[in-house]
């Protein structure tokens, strides 16, 4: 049996990503959609073959309670939406998957996993790439100390915006910040997987060139991460920037991903060698792996709680800014 899936707002990712990935699951499959554009229904409802009982819009969407044609369901809004729709979803007595940035703040991430946990349901973070075999290599390495003890790291994640200068990513009330919310949370969670610690402290700094474009958003900005043992990691965010590395060292050799943390192809290298791994769909692993968790009642590798504390690293890192880059704890 598969499990169904409904999407809630149907822009780029869910239509670029998410639906076609959903036809070649095993678990799960496009059940239903969830849209406040009726156009779109009507598109998406003759394309994947959706029946008109699993349609919902953004106001009558909590009927989902009543579809058992849905079991999960998976929010790919702008963020600060996140937190309404996974709490209407578990309410509904779904299970959920919600898209990253987990929520604007790590306050409202708690909200999220109390509102999950109370209704019994399993909460999902969209984090691919722990289904991704050369980032789950780099975890291997990293945490196994196949090379020894990281001894530094420097991670970095941009593109260059080009895109629609009213979009919801450039204003602060839809998407809680810039560069750092939407692709530095990748080198933040690099730097967490590969030691496999939680970082205690953070600081931060800032560059704007584009004060016009990024007037509400941080454009890019530069950290520090400090670990238990006294290890310092350096990472980087960009919305004016290409960049998508990740690069350790450790006692013995080092390591590196590049391009890490997209999904249109990963490479990467280790000092003694290649890293010869296959290319895989990312986010069919990803829901596939959550239908079976569900299924089987059994732990997601990547459940809120691993959203929350990515947000509370980026939290501390806008506290850093604020605070002319002093040293803050994260927490
Ligand atoms: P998008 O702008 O393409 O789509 C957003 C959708 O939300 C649109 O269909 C829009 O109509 C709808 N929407 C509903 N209410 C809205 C409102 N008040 N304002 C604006 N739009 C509203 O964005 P996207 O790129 O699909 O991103 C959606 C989510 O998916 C974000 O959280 C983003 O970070 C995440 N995402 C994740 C990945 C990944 O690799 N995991 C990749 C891209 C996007």
């Amino acid at each position: 049996k598969k499990l169904g899936i409904a999407l809630v707002g149907l822009g780029g990712y869910a239509g670029g990503q998410l639906a076609p990935a959903l036809q070649q699951a095993q678990y799960c499959y496009l059940a239903g959609i969830v849209t406040g554009t009726p156009s779109k229904a009507v598109e998406w409802s003759k394309k994947y073959n959706i029946s008109q009982k699993n349609i919902y819009n953004y106001q009558n969407f909590d009927e989902i309670k009543n579809n058992p044609d849905i079991d999960i369901v998976y929010v790919v809004l702008p963020v600060a939406l996140h937190k309404e729709f996974t709490i209407r979803a578990a309410q509904a007595g779904k299970h959920v998957i919600c898209e990253k940035p987990m929520a604007l703040n790590a306050r409202d991430c708690e909200e999220m996993i109390a509102a999950c946990k109370k209704a019994n349901r399993m909460l999902s973070i969209g984090y691919r790439l722990h289904f991704e075999p050369h980032n789950m290599e780099v975890m291997r390495l990293g945490q196994q100390k196949v090379l020894g003890k990281i001894t530094s790291m420097d991670n970095g994640n941009g593109f260059k915006y080009g895109g629609d200068p009213n979009a919801w990513r450039l204003k602060k009330a839809l998407a809680g910040g810039g560069g750092l919310m939407d692709m530095g949370i990748y080198a933040i969670q690099g730097a967490r997987y590969t030691t496999g610690m939680e970082p205690l402290k953070v600081r931060a700094r800032q560059e704007k060139t584009n004060p016009e474009l990024f007037k509400e958003v941080d454009e890019t900005v530069f950290w520090e991460l400090q670990f238990p043992g006294g290890l310092v990691t350096t990472g980087k965010s960009s919305y004016n920037n290409n960049w998508g590395y990740l690069r350790a060292k450790a006692e013995r050799g080092s390591f590196e991903l590049e391009p890490a943390y997209g999904y249109g192809g990963i490479a990467g290298k280790r000092s003694d060698g290649p890293l010869l791994f296959p290319q895989i769909n990312q986010q069919q692993a990803q829901m596939d792996d959550f239908a079976q968790c569900v299924m089987n009642n059994k732990p997601t590798r990547v459940p809120g709680e691993e959203g929350l504390k990515d947000m509370r690293v980026i939290d501390a890192i806008y506290r850093s800014l604020d605070n002319s880059g002093n040293w803050e704890t994260i927490g």
